[in-house]
């Protein structure tokens, strides 16, 4: 019997891939992956729709390493999804070759995205993830060069199909012969193509420290501003963020919080020095309810220890000049 490793994003191109090799009457494994910026609950309830068992890869570790410096570049935000679609090839062909698997297949559908789906950006993908003529496309098969698994007659090329393109109608329509109604947008969900998350993470990136997983988890909470080179203040927006920012805090970090008013949770990761944590008292005095002419009281902790700062609120103007 033949069979296939198969990368399930969740999305629609990836459910119709497997569906065309299904067909087929080819076993397929499907894998999937998370990392701090992308998850797999999309994947999970295609691959249940579909009916394959899925295995779910945390490529957290090189995915990060590969971010900082992606050798193809990024998008037009922070998705480097060449080097990513490399990546996950790669991790893929693992999963092929220890389960002795014949292939891999992708929904990736040629023109379909001009940076990372493009002929040559296909090849590439392939070439550099070391599994060159092992990478199926169901979905642009006819348009594609003969992979092996078809040249050796493991997969029939005449009932894959040829799609082109970034218009939907033909997927729409393979949806609808398979009934298929529920998916991700394409890229849904991953937060490297969010405009604002990808210059939190570029302003995250350019500071010399090593990066760690909860400052990447904070990007992801509230409004980011920087009050200096070294220091950020993030500020909760709502109920949610300021329950979160208090689950996330570590005894290095500046708490600080409107006494007797309602106010938001600020967070300085890593502390602040006096002046840092003055500004940020007058920031999240702006943030809160307390009159705006008065001088207030915040409360600010650092691990067990509390004290209590006067401030005033800071210019309206303030606090968009030092967004992130
Ligand atoms: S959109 Fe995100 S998950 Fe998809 S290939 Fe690009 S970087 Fe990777």
């Amino acid at each position: 019997m033949t069979t296939a490793v198969g990368l399930i994003s969740g999305g629609l191109d990836s459910i119709l891939a497997a569906r065309l090799i299904l067909e087929q009457g080819i076993k397929i494994q499907g894998v999937s992956f998370i990392t701090p910026f992308f998850n797999s609950k999309g994947a999970e309830r295609a691959a249940q729709a579909v009916g394959i068992p899925l295995q779910v890869l945390d490529i957290t570790e090189p995915h990060l390493a590969m971010l900082r410096k992606p050798k193809h570049g990024y998008g037009n935000n922070m998705n480097p999804c060449i080097d990513c679609h490399i990546l996950m090839l790669k991790e893929a062909g693992r999963v092929m070759e220890e389960g002795g698997y014949d292939f891999l297949f992708t929904g990736e559908v040629l023109g379909q995205r001009p940076m990372s789906q493009n002929k040559a950006s296909l090849r590439v993908v392939e070439r550099e993830s070391g599994y060159e003529g092992l990478v199926l496309r169901p979905l642009s098969a006819q348009l594609l060069p003969e992979t092996m698994p078809e040249h050796a007659g493991k997969v029939d090329r005449e009932q894959l199909v040829g799609i082109k393109g970034r218009s939907r109608k033909e997927q729409m329509e393979l949806a609808k012969r398979y009934h298929i109604t529920e998916y991700l947008s394409p890229a849904g969900g991953c937060l490297l193509t969010d405009p604002i998350f990808s210059r939190r993470l570029g302003d995250l990136f350019r500071r010399p420290e090593p990066v760690q997983i909860r400052d990447i988890e904070l990007l992801k909470i509230g409004r980011h501003l920087r009050l200096s080179p070294a220091v950020k203040l993030i500020v909760g927006r709502h109920a949610q963020d300021n329950e979160r920012i208090s689950t996330m805090v570590i005894p290095k970090d500046d708490l600080l919080k409107v006494e007797k008013y309602p106010g938001p949770l600020c967070l300085i990761p890593y502390g602040g020095a006096s002046e840092d944590i003055a500004q940020a008292a007058s920031i999240c005095l702006r943030y809160s309810d307390a009159p705006s002419d008065e001088e207030v009281t915040v409360l600010r902790r650092r691990g067990g220890e509390e004290c209590r700062i006067k401030a005033r609120s800071c210019p309206v103007s303030l606090p968009s000049e030092l967004m992130i």
